[in-house]
């Protein structure tokens, strides 16, 4: 074929937990033509903390990006096709930096860090009754460690450099979203500092009604509005691309970002669950399940949250989403790999765990930062329990992948008491879901189908079709009925429901004992 005639081409930046990502798309044919990925670090300077190094994070992407356009070009791809680009990026991740000099002013602290276990404590005491549901109704949220508002107090509190960088008018929040935008569109010469409704909506300080920051939650918090981005919707254009240091050629300078989601929406829009009770479920560091209920938000009874799903549009109607998040899904996969050392690679703990093909009684709850939904339970701690003489490593690696599994039957479970109607098979994607073996114990456990679609890059695809779709770039339409889900793999349930039954009631009596573990 002749790769010069291609036409349009859209790139998606996909900023994870794990790593960066650069891919860019046909925009005929929503096809990948190339893509590159580059591994980020990890700190843990204390016990429960998490961080990672913003300007590592900002390198990565421009490594992604420089190293994706050289493979075009070895295609013989002409890159000054690229039309627009989108950003997606891991939630709550909170970064303070100074917008006169362009450098954070403290490592990022990353959504899973417990170090504000006290800071919600304290917080709580100032709610009436303490009820950890006070600011549910404005955010959808309940109160906790995970999201960015309460990281952010933390900061205020403990870095100095913060507080005078604030006091003197040069502090910026954001999200990874706003600083990897705020960089890309200029930096300190005149970067666009901006968010959008999805990343906003983990924050703790946005209302997802009016979709404006909340004043009351901000003074509650005691956060100044000064520092906060501007929110927008999820496919507009924010800004234009400036030069990208490592890519002398210039060649994406002038691209507007035009698109935004944070990624756990843009899987759900590059899963194409554009419908009303349409679900996806993604394996990463974390496992994250929503649903989508349309423009209604809808309350859990059942420990899920409310989030917002997408806004493709300034004009376009706000969509909100039902989750579920599991805090601890591929990480404990990495756990056993650097920490134990039981394995040198996620595909060898696959491998282990394949050997012998059942836990043999062993349960293993991976509370590392405390249960996430439905429980939200900073007290819990992991356990490995029903250990005997018998058991081995390979157990360990199978009860760590049957441990995603029923967290997330619990999510599945909680989803169909909420919405009503139970769901009648799962979308999956996510790193993990190249494991075989979990995805047919995934099926196992919920007894229903799991299904893979034959894209498996869909975050970065929902965020490529937010920014090629946006006004002034126009490359794509999301019209209802011009995408469609191609399934490539679909996993059937092979176990007795009474035996997964019989599992998953062990399985919950092990959750029991992670409880009540720390207390802060
Ligand atoms: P994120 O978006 O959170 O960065 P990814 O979707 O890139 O995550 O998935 C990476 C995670 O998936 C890692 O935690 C890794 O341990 C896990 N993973 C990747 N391949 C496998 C595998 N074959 N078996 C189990 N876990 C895996």
């Amino acid at each position: 074929t002749d790769r010069t005639a291609l036409g349009p081409l859209v790139g998606a930046i996909d900023q994870g937990t794990s790593s960066s990502r650069f891919l860019v798309f046909n925009a005929k044919t929503a096809e990948l033509l190339s893509h590159h990925q580059v591994e980020i670090s990890q700190k843990f300077p204390k016990e429960g903390w998490v961080e990672q190094d913003p300007k590592e994070i900002l390198n990565s992407v421009f490594e992604c990006v420089e190293k994706t356009c050289e493979k075009l070009k070895q295609l013989n791809i002409n890159i000054s096709n690229i039309k627009a680009i989108g950003v997606t990026n891991q939630r709550e991740t909170t970064v303070v930096w100074d917008k006169t000099t362009g450098e954070p002013l403290y490592n990022a602290i990353v959504w899973l860090d417990l170090r504000t276990q006290s800071t919600v404590e304290r917080l709580l005491k100032k709610i009436p009754g303490k009820n950890k549901a006070f600011s549910k109704f404005k955010t959808g949220l309940p109160l906790s460690t995970y999201f960015s508002a309460v990281k952010l107090r933390w900061l205020l509190d403990n870095v100095e450099e913060i507080k005078k960088a604030v006091g003197d008018g040069r502090a910026m929040f954001g999200t990874i979203d706003s600083w990897l935008i705020w960089s890309l569109t200029g930096g300190k010469n005149g970067g666009i500092h901006c968010t959008d409704v999805t990343n906003a909506s983990r924050t703790m300080l946005f209302n997802i009604h009016s979709l404006e920051w909340d004043p009351e939650l901000c003074q509650f918090f005691e956060i100044p509005m000064e520092i906060l981005p501007k929110v927008r919707s999820s496919s507009e254009i924010y800004g234009l691309m400036k030069i990208c240091p490592s890519l002398k050629s210039g060649a994406l300078t002038g691209v507007p970002i035009s698109g935004c989601l944070g990624d756990q929406s843009a899987a759900l829009v590059g899963q194409m669950c554009f419908q009303d009770g349409q679900a996806k479920n993604t394996y990463g560091t974390g496992c994250f399940l929503l649903c989508n209920t349309g423009q209604k938000s809808v309350f859990s009874e059942h420990g899920l949250i409310t989030t917002i799903a997408y806004k493709l549009g300034r004009d376009k109607p706000v969509c909100y989403a039902l989750e579920g998040s599991v805090a601890i899904a591929g990480a404990v996969v990495r756990w056993l790999r650097d920490n134990l050392g039981i394995a040198k690679s996620s595909q060898e703990v696959e491998k282990l765990a394949a050997e012998v093909g059942t836990s043999y009684g062993v349960y293993f709850v991976p509370a590392f930062s405390g249960l996430y939904a439905p429980y939200w339970e900073p007290s819990a701690r992991g356990i490995i329990c029903g250990l005997t003489q018998f058991t081995n490593k390979k157990h360990i690696a199978f009860a760590a992948l049957e441990a995603v599994c029923f967290q997330t039957r619990e999510i599945l479970d909680a989803m169909n008491k909420d919405c009503g109607i139970p769901l009648s098979q799962l979308q999956v994607d996510g790193g993990m879901t190249n494991n075989k073996i979990l995805m047919q114990l995934q099926a196992d456990i919920l007894c229903i189908p799991v299904v893979k679609p034959s894209m498996p890059e869909t975050t970065a695809l929902g965020a490529a079709m937010a920014a090629g779709a946006a006004e002034g770039v126009g490359v794509w339409s999301l019209n209802p009925g011009d995408w469609t889900a191609v399934t490539s793999e679909r996993f059937e349930p092979q176990l007795n429901p009474e035996e997964s039954e019989f599992r998953y009631a062990r399985w919950k009596k092990a959750v029991l004992k992670s409880m009540g573990w720390e207390t802060a």
